[in-house]
């Protein structure tokens, strides 16, 4: 399989639609940007291969600046984020705290540090101390004037509801969840994936309420958005996957199982998506539970085929 920048074999797929060496990968991103999706198949880049380039990239950044400068330090965040979004996430920590030390200029560097290291705290289940690094940031952030430090704090506002979430502490999660829709809703400019993933924060509030209605209508309206906003196709199938999710909590079965069966369809189709195929497990079984196909067709196909 050719490489599309030096067309030499033994090339790897960190898209649909295109093959890289991890090195012309590294390349690639260098003159692009660190990127997180393709800008030709729209599905996101492998994360192995993303964390990959981004430590390349970094290594070879510090070569020339040295470890101190401000470059290699936005070159060791994008090394810490690609980690901890491909489940490496002792060393994302280690990373993120490296760069909150180093007391770094330009000054967002410590804030977006600070916020994604609260993530992988959380992703890592040490909620208590992902909400104690948000506590901490959020009053300093809800102070300041900077453009960048209204986006910092209503990602970090997004963030620490849902670890509310997670602790039971449902009227702070509220308070938070709702005080970023609405920054969300204020701006024109707000980003489609922050917003539709404070709606998901959202619409667990509402079944951890017990109220499966509106939790359901939420995952409505992000599909809504992720299908006018989202070229991916994975993306569009998991919003539907969420969607079908709520409409089984509400007995609406056939609506459900009909949902289901087109998005892993769609997700069967993503051979190189690795967030694709991660779903469709859970997702074959919740169908199979919906539409409890016999046991001999069970064990030639797969339900969405029944
Ligand atoms: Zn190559
Ligand atoms: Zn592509």
């Amino acid at each position: 399989m050719s490489c599309v920048i030096c067309l030499e074999g033994g090339a790897t797929h960190v898209c649909e639609c295109s093959l890289f060496h991890v090195h012309c990968f590294s390349n690639y991103l260098l003159r692009n940007g660190q990127q997180q999706d393709c800008s030709i198949c729209y599905s996101r880049f492998d994360r192995a291969m993303l964390s990959a380039a981004s430590s390349i990239s970094f290594a070879r950044t510090q070569d020339v600046f040295g470890p101190t400068h401000g470059t290699t330090l936005v070159r060791k965040l994008e090394l810490a984020s690609a980690l901890a979004n491909s489940g490496c996430l002792s060393e994302a920590k280690r990373l993120f705290e490296e760069i909150i030390a180093a007391f770094p200029e330009p000054p967002w560097l410590v804030t977006v540090s600070k916020v994604e290291l609260a993530r992988t705290l959380r992703d890592s289940g040490e909620i208590r101390a992902a909400c104690d690094v948000l506590e901490g940031l959020v009053p300093c952030l809800a102070r300041a004037t900077a453009i960048w430090a209204h986006y910092e704090h209503v990602e970090a506002c997004t963030l620490l509801g849902a670890c509310y979430m997670s602790l039971g502490r449902l009227d702070q999660a509220e308070r938070n969840l709702f005080f970023a829709m609405d920054n969300h809703l204020k701006n024109e400019h707000c980003q489609t994936k922050k917003v539709v993933q404070c709606m998901r924060h959202i619409a667990n509030y509402y079944e951890a309420r017990s109220d499966f209605a509106l939790a359901r209508e939420t995952h409505r309206v992000a599909l809504s958005i992720v299908e006018a906003e989202e070229y991916d196709p994975a993306r569009i199938a998991l919003a539907n996957l969420h969607l079908a999710n709520a409409e089984m909590q509400v007995g609406a079965v056939p609506l459900a199982a009909t949902r289901f069966r087109g998005a892993i369809l769609a997700l069967r189709r993503r051979k190189h998506d690795g967030y694709a195929l991660e779903a469709l497990p859970d997702a074959r079984r919740k169908l199979a539970s919906l539409i409890r196909p016999s046991k001999r067709l069970r064990a030639k196909t797969c339900p969405e085929d029944c």
